[in-house]
Protein backbone atom coordinates (compact mmCIF):
# COMPACT_ATOMS: atom_id res chain seq x y z
CA UNK A 1 0.00 0.00 0.00
CA UNK A 2 1.23 3.67 -1.00
CA UNK A 3 0.22 5.77 2.03
CA UNK A 4 -2.14 8.11 1.50
CA UNK A 5 -1.40 11.25 1.47
CA UNK A 6 1.44 10.27 -1.05
CA UNK A 7 -1.89 9.46 -3.41
CA UNK A 8 -2.13 13.09 -4.11
CA UNK A 9 1.34 14.10 -4.16
CA UNK A 10 2.84 11.11 -6.48
CA UNK A 11 0.68 11.96 -9.70
CA UNK A 12 1.66 15.87 -9.30
CA UNK A 13 5.09 14.88 -9.18
CA UNK A 14 4.54 12.46 -11.78
CA UNK A 15 3.05 15.03 -14.05
CA UNK A 16 5.81 17.50 -13.28
CA UNK A 17 8.71 15.30 -13.88
CA UNK A 18 6.85 13.63 -16.73
CA UNK A 19 6.53 17.10 -18.84
CA UNK A 20 10.51 17.90 -17.83
CA UNK A 21 11.69 14.68 -19.28
CA UNK A 22 9.21 14.37 -22.35
CA UNK A 23 11.08 17.83 -23.11
CA UNK A 24 14.33 15.91 -22.86
CA UNK A 25 13.07 13.34 -25.03
CA UNK A 26 12.30 15.47 -27.58
CA UNK A 27 15.95 16.20 -27.28
CA UNK A 28 16.61 12.80 -27.86
CA UNK A 29 14.50 12.23 -30.46
CA UNK A 30 15.81 14.35 -32.61
CA UNK A 31 19.59 14.66 -31.91
CA UNK A 32 20.43 10.89 -31.33
CA UNK A 33 19.37 9.75 -35.48
CA UNK A 34 21.20 13.01 -36.13
CA UNK A 35 24.22 11.31 -33.98
CA UNK A 36 24.61 14.69 -31.94
CA UNK A 37 25.20 14.80 -28.19
CA UNK A 38 21.87 15.36 -26.13
CA UNK A 39 23.67 17.04 -23.46
CA UNK A 40 25.51 19.47 -25.52
CA UNK A 41 24.83 22.60 -26.73
CA UNK A 42 21.60 23.54 -25.11
CA UNK A 43 18.41 23.92 -26.34
CA UNK A 44 18.42 26.52 -29.57
CA UNK A 45 16.50 26.92 -32.52
CA UNK A 46 17.81 25.30 -35.81
CA UNK A 47 17.50 28.10 -38.01
CA UNK A 48 19.17 30.59 -36.47
CA UNK A 49 20.82 29.39 -33.21
CA UNK A 50 19.59 31.18 -30.57
CA UNK A 51 19.96 29.51 -27.11
CA UNK A 52 17.03 29.07 -25.55
CA UNK A 53 16.39 31.09 -21.81
CA UNK A 54 15.93 29.08 -18.89
CA UNK A 55 11.93 30.22 -18.81
CA UNK A 56 11.29 29.11 -22.40
CA UNK A 57 12.64 25.50 -21.56
CA UNK A 58 10.00 25.26 -19.32
CA UNK A 59 7.85 22.28 -20.61
CA UNK A 60 4.37 23.00 -22.38
CA UNK A 61 4.74 27.03 -20.51
CA UNK A 62 7.66 28.12 -22.51
CA UNK A 63 6.14 27.18 -26.20
CA UNK A 64 3.09 28.76 -25.11
CA UNK A 65 4.88 32.19 -23.57
CA UNK A 66 7.25 31.95 -27.18
CA UNK A 67 3.68 31.71 -29.30
CA UNK A 68 5.47 28.37 -30.81
CA UNK A 69 7.92 31.10 -32.89
CA UNK A 70 11.75 31.56 -32.29
CA UNK A 71 12.10 34.96 -30.19
CA UNK A 72 15.16 35.98 -32.09
CA UNK A 73 13.83 34.74 -35.85
CA UNK A 74 10.53 33.82 -35.95
CA UNK A 75 10.89 30.29 -37.06
CA UNK A 76 7.87 28.40 -36.07
CA UNK A 77 8.49 25.87 -33.51
CA UNK A 78 6.73 22.51 -34.07
CA UNK A 79 3.48 22.08 -31.41
CA UNK A 80 4.77 18.25 -31.51
CA UNK A 81 7.20 19.93 -28.69
CA UNK A 82 4.48 20.69 -26.14
CA UNK A 83 2.80 17.71 -27.44
CA UNK A 84 5.36 15.35 -26.13
CA UNK A 85 5.44 16.88 -23.26
CA UNK A 86 1.94 16.50 -22.12
CA UNK A 87 1.83 13.24 -23.85
CA UNK A 88 5.15 12.27 -21.33
CA UNK A 89 3.22 13.92 -18.40
CA UNK A 90 0.26 11.89 -18.76
CA UNK A 91 1.86 8.68 -18.97
CA UNK A 92 3.89 9.19 -15.74
CA UNK A 93 0.49 9.74 -14.38
CA UNK A 94 -0.81 6.57 -15.42
CA UNK A 95 2.31 4.58 -14.04
CA UNK A 96 1.16 5.66 -11.11
CA UNK A 97 -1.78 4.69 -10.75
CA UNK A 98 -1.38 1.28 -12.45
CA UNK A 99 -0.97 -1.93 -11.04
CA UNK A 100 1.57 -3.76 -12.77
CA UNK A 101 1.75 -7.61 -12.74
CA UNK A 102 4.98 -8.66 -14.78
CA UNK A 103 7.07 -8.32 -11.81
CA UNK A 104 5.54 -10.91 -9.23
CA UNK A 105 2.11 -10.41 -7.15
CA UNK A 106 4.57 -8.56 -4.27
CA UNK A 107 6.38 -6.18 -5.53
CA UNK A 108 6.93 -3.03 -3.92
CA UNK A 109 4.59 -0.54 -5.17
CA UNK A 110 6.76 2.31 -4.94
CA UNK A 111 9.43 0.40 -7.00
CA UNK A 112 7.07 -0.75 -9.07
CA UNK A 113 5.86 3.07 -10.21
CA UNK A 114 10.00 3.99 -10.16
CA UNK A 115 10.26 1.05 -13.22
CA UNK A 116 7.28 2.28 -14.78
CA UNK A 117 8.86 5.46 -15.47
CA UNK A 118 12.05 4.01 -16.71
CA UNK A 119 10.32 2.06 -18.67
CA UNK A 120 7.94 5.08 -20.21
CA UNK A 121 11.50 7.15 -20.69
CA UNK A 122 12.59 4.12 -22.95
CA UNK A 123 9.14 3.63 -25.15
CA UNK A 124 8.52 7.07 -26.00
CA UNK A 125 11.46 8.12 -27.67
CA UNK A 126 11.61 4.58 -29.60
CA UNK A 127 8.35 5.52 -30.99
CA UNK A 128 8.91 9.20 -31.74
CA UNK A 129 12.13 8.13 -33.70
CA UNK A 130 10.21 5.44 -35.33
CA UNK A 131 7.89 7.69 -36.56
CA UNK A 132 10.30 10.04 -38.11
CA UNK A 133 12.77 7.47 -39.22
CA UNK A 134 11.29 4.19 -39.72
CA UNK A 135 14.15 3.19 -37.11
CA UNK A 136 14.43 1.84 -33.76
CA UNK A 137 18.29 2.20 -32.62
CA UNK A 138 19.96 -0.26 -31.49
CA UNK A 139 21.73 1.15 -28.02
CA UNK A 140 17.95 2.26 -26.71
CA UNK A 141 16.63 -1.47 -27.45
CA UNK A 142 19.54 -3.25 -25.82
CA UNK A 143 19.79 -1.12 -23.16
CA UNK A 144 16.26 -0.68 -22.89
CA UNK A 145 16.15 -4.55 -22.50
CA UNK A 146 18.87 -5.05 -20.06
CA UNK A 147 17.01 -2.42 -17.36
CA UNK A 148 14.32 -4.50 -18.21
CA UNK A 149 16.30 -8.05 -16.56
CA UNK A 150 17.83 -5.67 -14.09
CA UNK A 151 14.59 -4.37 -12.36
CA UNK A 152 13.13 -8.24 -12.94
CA UNK A 153 16.28 -8.80 -10.81
CA UNK A 154 15.23 -5.98 -8.59
CA UNK A 155 11.94 -6.18 -7.92
CA UNK A 156 11.61 -10.16 -7.80
CA UNK A 157 14.61 -10.39 -5.21
CA UNK A 158 12.48 -8.56 -2.50
CA UNK A 159 9.92 -11.16 -3.07
CA UNK A 160 12.20 -13.64 -2.53
CA UNK A 161 15.30 -15.50 -4.48
CA UNK A 162 12.69 -18.46 -5.58
CA UNK A 163 10.60 -16.00 -7.58
CA UNK A 164 13.39 -13.71 -8.60
CA UNK A 165 15.25 -17.07 -10.37
CA UNK A 166 11.75 -17.70 -11.66
CA UNK A 167 10.47 -13.91 -13.09
CA UNK A 168 14.37 -14.22 -14.79
CA UNK A 169 14.14 -17.24 -16.52
CA UNK A 170 10.42 -16.25 -17.84
CA UNK A 171 11.61 -12.45 -19.21
CA UNK A 172 14.71 -13.89 -20.33
CA UNK A 173 12.61 -16.47 -22.39
CA UNK A 174 10.64 -13.71 -23.62
CA UNK A 175 13.20 -11.56 -24.66
CA UNK A 176 15.17 -14.38 -26.80
CA UNK A 177 11.37 -15.92 -28.06
CA UNK A 178 10.63 -12.34 -28.76
CA UNK A 179 13.76 -11.32 -30.90
CA UNK A 180 13.87 -14.78 -32.45
CA UNK A 181 9.98 -15.02 -33.34
CA UNK A 182 10.09 -11.54 -35.05
CA UNK A 183 13.06 -12.11 -37.09
CA UNK A 184 11.72 -15.50 -38.25
CA UNK A 185 8.25 -13.55 -39.09
CA UNK A 186 9.95 -11.10 -40.75
CA UNK A 187 12.41 -13.13 -42.67
CA UNK A 188 9.53 -16.00 -44.14
CA UNK A 189 7.30 -12.80 -45.26
CA UNK A 190 10.37 -11.25 -47.15
CA UNK A 191 10.51 -15.19 -48.82
CA UNK A 192 6.62 -15.08 -49.26
CA UNK A 193 6.53 -11.57 -50.42
CA UNK A 194 9.87 -10.27 -51.91
CA UNK A 195 9.67 -7.73 -49.70
CA UNK A 196 10.19 -6.93 -45.83
CA UNK A 197 7.41 -7.10 -43.93
CA UNK A 198 9.23 -5.90 -40.64
CA UNK A 199 11.97 -3.85 -39.51
CA UNK A 200 14.73 -5.75 -37.43
CA UNK A 201 14.34 -3.10 -35.17
CA UNK A 202 10.46 -4.33 -34.24
CA UNK A 203 12.53 -7.69 -33.29
CA UNK A 204 14.80 -5.92 -30.76
CA UNK A 205 11.91 -4.07 -29.10
CA UNK A 206 9.87 -6.97 -29.21
CA UNK A 207 13.20 -8.37 -27.12
CA UNK A 208 13.01 -5.15 -24.54
CA UNK A 209 9.38 -5.74 -23.78
CA UNK A 210 9.76 -9.57 -23.13
CA UNK A 211 12.14 -8.43 -20.42
CA UNK A 212 9.72 -6.46 -19.36
CA UNK A 213 6.72 -8.17 -19.28
CA UNK A 214 7.74 -11.77 -19.57
CA UNK A 215 5.90 -14.39 -21.99
CA UNK A 216 2.18 -13.67 -21.60
CA UNK A 217 2.60 -10.38 -20.86
CA UNK A 218 4.79 -9.82 -24.35
CA UNK A 219 1.90 -12.05 -25.98
CA UNK A 220 -0.82 -9.79 -25.34
CA UNK A 221 1.05 -7.10 -26.15
CA UNK A 222 2.13 -8.24 -30.02
CA UNK A 223 -2.07 -9.33 -30.05
CA UNK A 224 -2.84 -5.60 -29.04
CA UNK A 225 -0.32 -4.35 -31.33
CA UNK A 226 -1.39 -6.22 -34.89
CA UNK A 227 -4.94 -5.71 -33.90
CA UNK A 228 -4.07 -1.62 -33.47
CA UNK A 229 -2.07 -2.04 -36.51
CA UNK A 230 -4.28 -3.37 -38.79
CA UNK A 231 -7.39 -1.44 -38.04
CA UNK A 232 -4.50 2.25 -38.23
CA UNK A 233 -3.74 0.48 -41.37
CA UNK A 234 -6.99 -0.17 -42.84
CA UNK A 235 -8.27 3.25 -42.06
CA UNK A 236 -5.25 4.99 -43.64
CA UNK A 237 -5.54 3.17 -47.02
CA UNK A 238 -9.25 3.75 -47.16
CA UNK A 239 -8.15 7.56 -46.18
CA UNK A 240 -5.74 7.43 -48.84
CA UNK A 241 -3.05 8.50 -46.26
CA UNK A 242 -1.01 5.09 -47.02
CA UNK A 243 0.07 3.90 -50.17
CA UNK A 244 -0.49 0.35 -51.41
CA UNK A 245 3.39 -0.52 -50.34
CA UNK A 246 3.87 2.29 -48.58
CA UNK A 247 5.58 0.81 -44.87
CA UNK A 248 4.52 2.49 -41.70
CA UNK A 249 6.44 1.99 -39.08
CA UNK A 250 5.12 -1.08 -36.49
CA UNK A 251 7.04 -0.13 -33.32
CA UNK A 252 4.56 3.00 -32.01
CA UNK A 253 2.08 -0.17 -32.20
CA UNK A 254 4.41 -2.51 -30.08
CA UNK A 255 5.40 -0.15 -27.58
CA UNK A 256 1.66 0.95 -26.77
CA UNK A 257 0.86 -3.08 -26.46
CA UNK A 258 3.64 -3.15 -24.09
CA UNK A 259 2.31 0.02 -21.96
CA UNK A 260 -1.30 -1.12 -21.87
CA UNK A 261 0.07 -4.83 -20.52
CA UNK A 262 2.46 -3.29 -18.18
CA UNK A 263 -0.34 -0.48 -16.57
CA UNK A 264 -2.73 -3.47 -15.89
CA UNK A 265 -1.21 -6.62 -16.28
CA UNK A 266 -2.13 -8.76 -19.43
CA UNK A 267 -5.49 -10.40 -17.65
CA UNK A 268 -8.26 -7.47 -18.71
CA UNK A 269 -6.74 -7.38 -22.55
CA UNK A 270 -7.19 -11.50 -22.65
CA UNK A 271 -10.83 -10.55 -21.35
CA UNK A 272 -11.11 -8.14 -23.90
CA UNK A 273 -9.29 -9.66 -27.16
CA UNK A 274 -11.41 -12.60 -26.13
CA UNK A 275 -15.01 -10.59 -26.40
CA UNK A 276 -13.67 -9.05 -29.89
CA UNK A 277 -12.30 -12.34 -31.07
ZN1 LIG B 1 15.55 31.39 -34.52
Amino acid sequence: MIEPNLTIALPIAAAILGACLGSFLNVVAWRLPRQESVVLPPSHCPRCGTQLQWFENVPVFGWLWLRGHCRHCGAPISPRYPLVELLSAGLWVAVTMAAPTAMGPGAAPLALIGAGWVLVSWLLPLVLIDLDHLWLPEPLCRSGLLLGLLFTAGLGWIQGPELARELIGQHLLAAGLGLVGFEAVSALAQKVMGRPALGLGDAKLAALLGAWLGLIGLGVAVLLAIFAGAIIGVLGRLSGRLGRHQPFPFGPFLAAGGFAVWLGGPAPWIRILGIVS
